[in-house]
């Protein structure tokens, strides 16, 4: 196969991690490859005007840290402008405008899918665009982030760089980082490693898809491999793998678990289960607390996984 597959360095926001990029074929045999539609899509975004504002005018001014230094001292170097969630701060006007509507897509679909009436979060999400590598690698080596990065999540922050200034984001990295933004304000807690990236691989594929409109809702991860990582070992990682081939296995079967839990169990009770993990419940007990009318143990519920 001839595809174009760019290959772009991401970090989320609890440690490090090579993955591929998605390219539209690779989405697409997802789509072929997929299960059912769990909910409706979000309606695709008219496109909207980003009206650019000084930085004195932006109504959610909080950063964490590595948002602090992306600003710098001197705001004004930035563009910026706001959606209803996120502020984005960009050098070419056509990155904000691309960024902006999949953000909010991404966050329509994210909350659908979870069932929820409104997020967690009170404060909007903050997007940096980078245009210049040298700022680049400025940021990433200030804020002590992986140096190879070319893509990284925070918490509710997101850094990017774009390296034409021309919108050409690796798309499905640019998804998978969104949807941990995102993600975020629904559970803006620290949560279990293979949560957070089962999640972000989950929905990520499934929401740009619909974006690009070129599916209706398929599921599962682009990437390779058998999705047979322990599951112990899955269950209890705080660090990626060092091996390329096991890191790839290691997003795989995290976006299977996740994929079972979502549209296998209940999805009302996804989010309740989250919050238990995010309390340190380990995935055995709070299986069992969340769902005991459906598993009498944790070997039950693992057989059916297994069968998924
Ligand atoms: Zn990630």
């Amino acid at each position: 196969m001839a595809a174009k597959i760019l290959t772009l360095a991401l970090v989320c926001w609890l440690a490090a991690a090579v993955a591929p990029a998605q390219t539209i074929q690779q989405l697409q045999q997802r789509l072929n490859a997929g299960k059912a539609a769990p909910a409706a899509p979000a309606a695709r975004p008219a496109d909207m005007q980003l009206v650019e504002k000084p930085w004195e005018q932006i109504t959610d001014k909080q950063l964490f840290e590595p948002g602090k230094i992306a600003l710098g001292e001197s705001p004004s170097k930035w563009h910026h402008a706001e959606t209803e969630h996120f502020v984005i701060h960009f050098h070419k006007r056509i990155d904000a405008q691309k960024v902006a509507r999949q953000a909010e897509f991404y966050y329509e679909q994210v909350k659908r899918d979870l069932m929820a009436d409104k997020d967690r979060f009170d404060r909007k999400n903050h997007v940096f665009l980078f245009e210049k590598e040298e700022e680049w690698h400025q940021f990433v080596a200030d804020a002590k982030f992986m140096d190879w990065a070319a893509g990284v999540s925070s918490r509710s922050e997101l850094y990017f760089l774009s390296r034409q200034g021309a919108g050409d984001f690796a798309a499905g990295t640019l998804a998978h980082e969104m949807t941990h933004c995102v993600f975020y304000r629904f559970v803006p807690r620290r949560i279990p490693m293979w949560l957070n990236e089962g999640f972000a691989e989950f929905e990520s594929g499934n929401a740009y898809a619909k974006f690009k409109g070129i599916g209706g809702g398929s599921r599962g991860s682009g990437r390779g491999g058998a999705a047979g990582f322990p599951l112990q070992k899955l269950l209890t990682a705080t660090e990626y793998p060092k091996e390329q081939s096991d890191v790839h296995e290691f997003y795989r079967t995290s976006e299977r678990l996740v994929r079972f839990l979502v549209t296998k169990l209940d999805r009302n009770r996804f989010v309740p289960l989250v919050l238990k993990l995010a309390d340190g419940v380990t995935l055995d007990k709070a299986i069992l607390e969340i769902y005991p009318d459906r598993f009498k143990s944790f070997d039950e519920f693992v057989k059916r996984y297994e069968k998924s």
